[in-house]
């Protein structure tokens, strides 16, 4: 019988866990290191507990509309104590689960920090116990960064992971960055009743979206009360009459905001700081590893994913990363495409994308561009939910999907129906020939395409 393949794991995220999952499945002996919580940033202090979070807030906004819907409510009442500790219960349910997978597919798990010793030998730090494997995954993801200003250090300063341990709500915050946390923090903690300020320093919030969709948003964004100051750039923090008071430069004069707590989420940064890596060799550039197409390192049989090689920070990116390391780990020849990644921000109204931006499409290409807006959607008036549109970004000559953007309800669902065909190389006459059911939303995502190839129905 021939020997199994060993494959260590460092890092137990997104990155990590699924592709542990998929080496055993291809018949692997794994073993996953984790020097803290299983489920990593995503499942942990991101994705899952921020939309938890989100969530009580979308029942705030149910209750404050049920009048329309022909209910009264005679007012309420946020338990904040409630509302975290209903979070923990989802992120610990989940918690529980990828255990249970794990050691379903007999993976050895091994709580402890892992340093490298050689490039197939790794060390626990806490317990000095050494793995040798044939093969070496890091999936050791990122920490939050932070900005060289005066005050960043201050007790009043609060990066992602404290704000989704706040045992009470603050009366007032001002947000460093108007980023995705940035911007679903601003929109959780309003609808908790806290007063927010988001001070950005780029022109726009979320400046990596299509600007169209980014200045929309930001428009209904301001509408809910939230005080956004873009073009600001930060440049202290001070203790002041029991506040916290940041100073911003904004064309060339000095303003101010105070505020109880401050929140800082000015992007995140690789972290690699217990690995060791140098020891063996292992390439990184600015901060992030380096990896080639296959995901493997500079040095053979070790390779990495997820947000410790940087680029797109997301968890199906990284979760997909790692699951192309170990197929290449485990002998296949694949080369991980990010070509149709989705991107999701989960406001309300929600915002969805994949693909090309309108700026980002000009450069390129000679494009058309569908747009449809949610006012002429059906199930978008049953649901109360008409902001936003439909965007769709193909080229002039084919009508090939290059890119679609979607703000409005379910946006971050429906997406996927743009991926996949995004991925079969689409033109805008394959969505727009495919029948889609009715009433959804998902019909505004065929009339947007109608509009380039012989007009939509609903729209004059
Ligand atoms: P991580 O999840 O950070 O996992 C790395 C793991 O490695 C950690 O558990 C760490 O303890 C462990 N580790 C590190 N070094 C060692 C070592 N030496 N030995 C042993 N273990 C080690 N993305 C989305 O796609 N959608 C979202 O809605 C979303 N929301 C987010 C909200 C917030 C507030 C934040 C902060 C992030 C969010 N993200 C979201 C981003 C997403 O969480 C990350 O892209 C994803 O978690 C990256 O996964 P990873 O496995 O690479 O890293
Ligand atoms: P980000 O890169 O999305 O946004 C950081 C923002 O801070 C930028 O708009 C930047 O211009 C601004 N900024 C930087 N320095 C500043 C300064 N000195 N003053 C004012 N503004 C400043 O980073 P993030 O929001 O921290 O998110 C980190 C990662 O987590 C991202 O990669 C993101 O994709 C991921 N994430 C994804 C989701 C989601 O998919 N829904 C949600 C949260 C986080």
């Amino acid at each position: 019988m021939t020997e199994k393949a060993k494959i260590t794991v460092i890092g137990g995220g997104v990155g990590g866990y699924p592709a542990a999952i998929r080496a055993a499945r291809m018949g692997a002996d794994v073993t996953l290191i984790e020097r803290d919580v299983l489920g990593g940033t995503c499942l942990n202090r991101g994705c899952i507990p921020t939309k938890a979070l989100l969530q009580s807030a979308s029942v705030i906004q149910t209750m404050k509309e049920s009048q329309i819907f022909g209910i009264t409510c005679k007012g309420y009442e946020v338990n904040f104590s409630a509302v975290m500790n209903r979070k923990n219960n989802v992120v610990s349910r989940l918690s529980g689960g990828v255990a249970s997978l794990l050691n379903a597919k007999k993976i050895k798990i091994i709580k402890g920090t892992a340093s490298f010793v050689d490039p197939q030998t790794v060390q626990i730090s806490e317990t000095g116990e050494k793995i040798k494997s044939d093969k070496i995954l890091i999936a050791s993801g990122s920490q939050p960064g932070k900005i060289p200003v005066p005050g960043i250090d201050g007790p009043g300063v609060m990066d992602s992971t404290q704000v989704l341990e706040m045992k009470s709500l603050p009366k007032s915050a001002v947000i460093i960055g108007g980023g995705v946390i940035g911007v679903e923090f601003a929109q959780f903690l309003n609808a908790m009743g806290t007063s927010v300020t988001i001070l950005e320093m780029l022109p726009n919030l979320i400046p990596t979206l299509d600007l169209e969709i980014s200045v929309h948003l930001q428009k209904l964004i301001a509408k809910t009360g939230v005080n956004v100051i873009t073009n600001a750039a930060v440049k202290g923090i001070a203790d002041k009459d029991d506040a916290n008071e940041v100073t911003y430069l904004l064309a060339d004069k000095t303003g101010s905001v105070s505020a109880e707590k401050v929140i800082l989420t000015v992007g995140r940064k690789p972290d690699f700081s217990f690995l060791n890596i140098d020891k063996v060799g292992i390439k990184h550039d600015g901060g992030a590893i380096v990896v080639n197409e296959f995901m493997e390192t500079n040095i053979s049989g070790i390779y990495a994913a997820g947000d410790v090689i940087g680029g797109i920070m997301l968890a199906h990116v990284a979760s997909a990363e790692g699951e192309y390391a170990v197929k290449n780990a485990m002998g296949h020849k694949e080369v991980m495409s990010y070509r149709a990644i989705p991107s999701c921000i989960y406001t309300s109204p929600e915002v969805a994308c994949v693909g090309l931006s309108e700026e980002e499409a000009k450069r390129n290409h000679d494009i058309q561009i569908g747009r449809f807006p949610f006012r002429g959607n059906g199930k978008a008036f049953v649901l109360n939910d008409i902001e936003g549109m439909v965007k769709i970004i193909a080229d002039r000559q084919y009508g090939q999907v290059l890119g679609v953007h979607i703000l409005g309800p379910h946006a971050t669902d429906m997406i996927a129906e743009a991926v996949l065909g995004m991925n079969m190389e689409m033109t805008v006459m394959d969505i727009a020939n495919a029948v889609h059911p009715h009433p959804t939303v998902s019909e505004a995502i065929m009339e947007a395409a109608m509009t380039l190839s012989g007009g939509a129905i609903h729209m004059p």
